[in-house]
């Protein structure tokens, strides 16, 4: 049996427009996300084939492609409830305020991750996350799905840069796509997973 599985969406492929097009929505979730949901379940496999025959010689492929497509797994699981077709605006209480005090207030930590997420040489994502170490918020920008992320963080609020996420609608034009997902957040889901992690912390 499958141990991961492909969530469905809360909303329509077509209610996240004008900023997300359906058929990128559409695309995305059930090409994109579906591929990696079926990746990390045959890479499952495949390690559980290893560990029976004892032959670990494959064993260096098989954990970085289990990391990729679990952490995409994972984002994009974040990514679509973070987003809402009555999102928007900004979040006020506990969040409101660690942003002012680990983030410099909110006009510059939407500065930070804009600029996180435009930023990603090739694919990545921006990442608003809880590190609970120091007990901070911090923002972290992702390569490919699972690169350049600090252990033990817990990610909150996700925004997507890879070409697949905007190209069809945007072109070439990353920042005007980073601008629009702004209009989708829905900050009941990102204080949800901000109390969530302070307090597994
Ligand atoms: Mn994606």
């Amino acid at each position: 049996m499958a141990l991961y599985t492909l969530p469905d969406l809360e909303y329509d492929y077509g209610s996240l427009e004008p900023a997300m097009s359906g058929d990128i929505l559409e695309l995305h979730h059930s090409k994109h996300h579906a591929a990696y949901v079926k990746g990390a379940n045959d890479t499952l496999d495949r390690l559980a084939e290893a560990r029976d025959s004892g032959d670990f010689s494959g064993l260096v492929g098989l954990e970085k492609t289990m990391a990729f497509n679990l952490s995409g797994h994972v984002l994009h699981s974040i990514f679509w409830n973070n987003l809402s077709p009555d999102g928007g605006g900004r979040p006020d209480g506990e969040l409101a305020a660690a942003i002012d005090e680990h983030l410099g207030g909110f006009d510059t930590f939407a500065a930070q991750l804009s600029a996180a997420t435009t930023g990603v040489q090739g694919s990545g994502w921006g990442v608003l996350s809880w590190e609970p170490l120091a007990g901070r918020l911090m923002i972290e920008q992702v390569y490919d799905h699972h690169g350049n992320v600090g252990q033990g963080s817990t990610p909150l609020l996700v925004f997507d840069a890879w070409e697949h996420a905007y190209y069809l609608q945007y072109r070439n034009v990353r920042p005007d796509y980073v601008q629009r997902l702004w209009d989708l957040v829905d900050w009941r889901d990102v204080t949800a997973r901000f109390d969530a992690a302070r307090s597994a912390a």
